[in-house]
C-alpha cells in the first residue's frame, strides 16, 4: 500500500514523550498533565489550557534504577516509567494524576513523588481512588473523586477552568479525535484492509500522547487519505486476530505480530482504542461530570473491576469485538508481573477458548518486546494452528 503521509511524522513523535507537539503546547503556556491509566477520564485533563500526555518510556534499554527502587518482581511498565523519571525525562510535566487502580503503578508514582523527580514548585502527583464495581455507588464515588481530587486540584493549583462549559468543550475535542480514530478503525473490517493494525496503533497512540488540538489536522488528513487508499493486490495476512490485555505502548509489538502473519484487526488493550476512543454523548438532563464518569466506569474493561457482571462482560465484549472485526482468534498478552492481567489472562483465555470457542494464544511478555524471537515463534505457531483448524473445517 502507498505510505500514509503522516505516518513517519507520528512514528518520530512517538520516539520521545516530550515531543514537538508537546513542546509547542507548552510554549503556548498550557499545562502538561501526565496520565497513566484509562481510569482517570482523559477529558478531565484536557480542559482549556491543559493537555494530557499518556506516559510511556520509548526506546527503553535499561531498567536498573527502576528495578533498584521497585524490585525485579514488579511490572516492567512501572519500572521503565520510574527509570525515565530518574533520568529526568518527565521534567516537562506540570503534574501527574495516578489512579489507585493498580498498586504497582501507585508505588511507581510514590517513588516519583518521594524522590522529588518532578520539576517546578507547583509539581504534584495526585493519587485518585477509583471504584471496583460499576454500580451506582461506584459511579457516584468516581464522580466525587473526579471533582475533589482532579478538578478541584487543577483549579486550585493552576487556576484551570473546570466549569461545566469547559468540560463540555473538552468532550467536544475528545469526540472530534475519537470520531476520526473510529473512522480509521473501520477499514480494519475489510477483507483486504486499507490500514494495517500497526498504522492504526501509531495514530491511536499519538492521540494519547500529543495535545489533542495539535494532532487533529494529521488525523483529519489521514481519514481523507484512507477514503481512496487502495489495498494491496494480494491479501497481506494469513489470519486475523484481536489483541487483548495489559498496556501496549509500543506499536512495534503489533508490527511483530503482523510480520508473523496475524493481522491485528482490533485492539482491546490499555493505550488501544477499545475502550478509550469512543465518543461521549452528553445529554442536558444529568450533571456533566456524572455523565463523563458513568461512561468511564461502564465502558472500562480493566480486570480490577470485580463484580460478576463486569467479569462476564469482559468476555462478552471480546467475543463481540472478535465477531465484528471478523477475527479468527484472540491473543491475550500480559506484561510480566502484572497482577490484574495475570489473573485475568489465566481465567479469560480458558473461558474464551472453551465457552466461546475462539482459538486463543496466551503469552506474558517483557515491556520491551523488540524483535523477540520467542514471541515471533509462538505467534507463528498460533497462525499455523488457526490455519490447520480452518483447513479441517473446525
Ligand atoms: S489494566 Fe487497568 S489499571 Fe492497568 S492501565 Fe489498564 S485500566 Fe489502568
Ligand atoms: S501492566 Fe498491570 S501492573 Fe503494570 S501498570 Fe498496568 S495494570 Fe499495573
Amino acid at each position: 500500500m502507498k505510505d500514509l503521509k503522516h505516518l513517519l511524522y507520528l512514528e518520530n513523535l512517538l520516539q520521545d514523550s516530550n515531543n514537538d507537539l508537546v513542546r509547542m503546547a507548552k510554549e503556548k503556556g498550557e499545562i502538561a498533565i501526565g496520565n497513566v491509566c484509562y481510569q482517570i477520564p482523559e477529558v478531565l485533563l484536557n480542559l482549556p489550557g491543559s493537555f494530557s500526555v499518556r506516559m510511556r518510556a520509548p526506546n527503553t534499554t535499561s531498567m536498573e534504577m527502576g528495578t533498584y527502587y521497585m524490585t525485579s518482581l514488579t511490572c516492567e511498565y512501572c519500572r521503565a516509567i520510574l527509570e525515565r523519571a530518574l533520568e529526568g525525562s518527565y521534567q516537562f510535566l506540570d503534574c501527574i494524576f495516578d489512579p489507585a487502580s493498580c498498586s504497582q503503578l501507585a508505588d511507581c508514582m510514590e517513588n516519583i513523588e518521594e524522590l522529588g523527580l518532578g520539576n517546578g514548585e507547583k509539581f504534584f502527583v495526585q493519587h485518585v481512588d477509583t471504584p471496583m464495581k460499576d454500580d451506582e455507588n461506584g459511579i457516584s464515588h468516581m464522580t466525587r473523586m473526579s471533582r475533589v481530587r482532579v478538578l478541584d486540584k487543577l483549579l486550585e493549583v493552576f487556576g484551570i477552568d473546570t466549569s461545566d462549559a469547559a468540560l463540555r468543550k473538552s468532550v467536544e475535542l475528545h469526540n472530534n479525535v475519537c470520531g476520526l480514530i473510529t473512522e480509521m478503525g473501520q477499514y480494519r473490517k475489510l477483507e483486504k484492509p486499507t490500514i494495517t493494525g500497526y498504522e492504526f496503533a501509531v495514530f491511536t497512540l499519538a492521540s494519547y500522547c500529543c495535545p489533542k488540538d495539535l494532532i487533529l489536522p494529521c488525523l483529519r488528513e489521514t481519514v481523507e487519505e484512507l477514503k481512496t487508499r487502495a489495498s494491496d493486490e494480494k491479501k497481506s495476512y494469513r489470519v486475523r486476530v484481536v489483541l487483548a490485555g495489559s498496556e501496549i505502548d509500543d506499536p512495534t509489538f503489533i508490527k511483530l505480530i503482523e510480520d508473523s502473519g496475524a493481522y491485528v484487526a482490533a485492539d482491546r488493550f490499555c493505550f488501544g482504542s477499545f475502550p478509550g476512543r469512543q465518543q461521549i454523548i452528553l445529554n442536558d438532563q444529568e450533571d456533566v461530570l456524572t455523565q463523563i464518569c458513568r461512561e468511564n466506569v461502564t465502558e472500562c474493561q480493566c480486570p480490577r473491576y470485580m463484580n460478576t457482571s463486569k467479569i462476564n462482560g469482559r468476555k462478552e465484549y471480546l467475543d463481540k469485538l472478535a465477531r465484528e472485526y471478523k477475527a479468527d482468534g484472540i491473543i491475550f498478552q500480559q506484561m510480566n508481573f502484572c497482577n490484574f492481567w495475570g489473573y485475568e489472562r489465566a481465567g479469560a483465555s480458558h473461558i474464551i477458548s472453551q465457552e466461546y470457542q475462539w482459538p486463543v494464544l496466551s503469552v506474558d511478555r517483557p515491556y520491551v518486546v523488540g524483535n523477540s524471537g520467542q514471541l515471533r515463534t509462538r505467534i507463528q505457531a498460533f497462525v499455523e494452528r488457526i490455519e490447520l483448524k480452518k483447513a479441517a473445517g473446525r
